[in-house]
């Protein structure tokens, strides 16, 4: 028997486990990859907003964010699936066969990107989807890629390659862009970038590598084909709560609601981190709450 059970070794569930530990709380925290960090991986532009704390890129800032972490007295199990959660209960079945049972449990398990479900999207990874902008754009110097989406995010992207490519299609379903003012201002006055609005990219095409993109524009009766080398995607993300769907309240976008102690519906179960922030997903907002749940858990077993 446990105190806390965390789910998730992101920033989120690595702060709230040093948290438990400083308050003398028995924590074990199941990651499902084969290391700690989470979305810090995918990170390869700088981090600049972190007070205290910049780095050039995810790997960098994992290694500060962990500095003495192996100090700290709480279980981590990396590899670990878990088959099946009983949130009232408190009990986890491992895949492995095991079983897991704690007073409390936290849930940090974060988010993943969506994605658009068209043919071809699958196929070409590692052979023209683009990973990361920062990390990959100079694999594309000089040629013609295509970014799907219309947030911050993709309108960043495009700016990046930009620097670099010979032209970047930016193709996004809405009328107008939803990123910010100061990068819709870059994108309009860059002449390598072209703009579709109300548009969807439909296949993504190829042979050995990606080749063309199929585009549908709202004006247009038919779908047209473009040549691209590079496609980049980002349409936003997808709370990983699937777990735990038919045991607590999901908002509209299956993110988990919590109250300001960041428990959930369910009593003693806590949600942290990106999997209950729909608003601003941060690093110190995981941090920041993986800290406020580990506090309150210590204050109703008498710990504080
Ligand atoms: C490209 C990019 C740039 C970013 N730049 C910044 C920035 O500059 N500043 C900033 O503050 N934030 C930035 N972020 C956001 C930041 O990375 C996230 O807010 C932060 O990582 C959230 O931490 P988390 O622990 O909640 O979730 P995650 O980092 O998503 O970690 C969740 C963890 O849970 C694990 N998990 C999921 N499901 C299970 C399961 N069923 N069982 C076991 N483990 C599971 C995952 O494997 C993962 O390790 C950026 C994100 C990206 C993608």
């Amino acid at each position: 028997m446990h105190d806390v059970l965390i789910i998730g070794a992101g920033p989120a569930g690595l702060a709230a486990a040093v948290w438990c530990d400083q308050l003398g709380l028995d924590t074990l925290v199941l990651e499902q990859m084969d290391a700690v960090g989470g979305q810090l991986f995918s990170i390869f532009g700088s981090i600049e907003n972190y007070p205290g704390l910049r780095a050039r890129e995810g790997r960098e800032f994992l290694e500060r964010f962990t500095d003495g972490i192996d100090q700290a007295d709480f279980d981590l199990w990396t590899n670990t699936r878990i088959e099946r959660v009983d949130l009232t209960a408190k009990r986890i079945w491992l895949q492995s066969g095991e079983q897991l049972q704690s007073i409390f449990m936290i849930i940090a398990t974060g988010v993943r990107r969506r994605e658009l479900g068209i043919p071809g999207e699958k196929e070409f990874i590692g052979r023209g989807i683009i990973e990361s902008a920062a990390r990959d754009r100079e694999l594309f110097a000089g040629t013609d890629v295509c970014v799907i989406g219309g947030g911050d995010a993709a309108a960043e992207t495009a700016l990046l390659l930009a620097e670099v490519c010979a032209t970047v299609t930016l193709v996004h379903r809405g009328k107008t862009l939803r990123a910010r003012r100061e990068f819709v201002e870059k994108l309009q006055s860059n002449h390598c970038i072209t703009v579709f609005s109300e548009s969807v990219v439909s296949r993504i095409l190829g042979s050995e590598n990606l080749e063309a993109v199929e585009i549908r524009r709202k004006e247009a009766l038919k779908p047209f084909q473009m040549a691209v080398r590079g496609v980049l995607i980002r349409i936003g993300v997808e709370p990983n709560s699937d777990l735990f769907a038919e045991q607590l309240q999901l908002d509209e976008k299956r993110f988990v609601v919590v109250t300001s102690s960041q428990e959930t519906t369910v009593p003693n179960v806590f949600a942290i981190g990106d999997v209950a922030n729909p608003l601003a997903p941060t690093i110190s907002g995981a941090a920041g709450a993986g800290a406020t749940a580990a506090k309150v858990i210590a204050s109703r077993l008498n710990r504080q």
